[in-house]
């Protein structure tokens, strides 16, 4: 079986976020699509490790910023690099609106907004998949949705080659030495030494 045929499948990369009380968060995934048209629901599938999700399981609403092809890679180290457990990722962050629901969404760099209420969580082990319906759709700009294929070839930045070490092939954190240690942790993505390779 020939696993990587997976990487095939296209995604795009959206900013997840939600309000649980006082608290804003939100994360970057690359799973929302839509599922059904009437009634209008979509679905997302989201890391258990993610505090995202579980102030979403709290609260029982989210937001989708989707993101497009002008997002600078700040916005990825912002959103997707750090734990809102940890870091206020929005206090600092200058391009958002709050949606009808009162959740923060991303109006730079975004192309629309769809807001949800959770309707089915299936627990699908390291991941959960949830089913919202849609209570709100805006379209914000008229720039290309990003795709994951595209943010690895144009907003990633490459590795240095004279390096010695490994990169994270999720994030393109580069770990400068050698040898990896086994037990390595990414310190940005949290994904482990088996997701490093080498830098050429
Ligand atoms: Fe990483």
């Amino acid at each position: 079986m020939k696993k990587e045929a997976l990487f095939k499948i296209t995604y795009g990369l959206f900013v997840l976020s939600t309000r649980d009380g006082e608290k804003d968060n939100g994360c970057i995934i690359n799973t929302a699509m839509q599922v059904t048209d009437t009634p209008l629901q979509i679905a997302i599938a989201v890391n258990k490790n993610n505090y995202t999700l579980e102030m979403i399981e709290k609260s029982g609403v989210f937001n989708v910023s989707i993101l497009s092809e002008s997002t600078p890679f700040s916005v990825f180290q912002n959103f997707g690099f750090k734990s809102g457990r940890t870091e206020d990722k929005f206090t600092a962050f200058e391009n958002k609106k709050r949606a009808q629901n009162g959740v923060y969404y991303i109006t730079e760099y975004t192309n629309a907004l769809i807001s949800a209420k959770v309707v089915k969580t299936l627990d699908c082990g390291t991941h959960m998949m949830l089913i919202g319906e849609v209570t709100e759709a805006e379209i914000l700009s008229d720039n290309p949705s990003v795709t994951y294929d595209y943010y690895f070839k144009n907003i990633k930045p490459k590795p240095e080659s004279k390096k010695t070490g490994y990169v994270c092939k999720i994030c393109g954190y580069v770990y400068e030495g050698e040898p990896l240690p086994d037990d390595f942790i990414c310190p940005w993505c949290k994904h482990p030494a088996s997701d490093f390779e080498k830098l050429s």
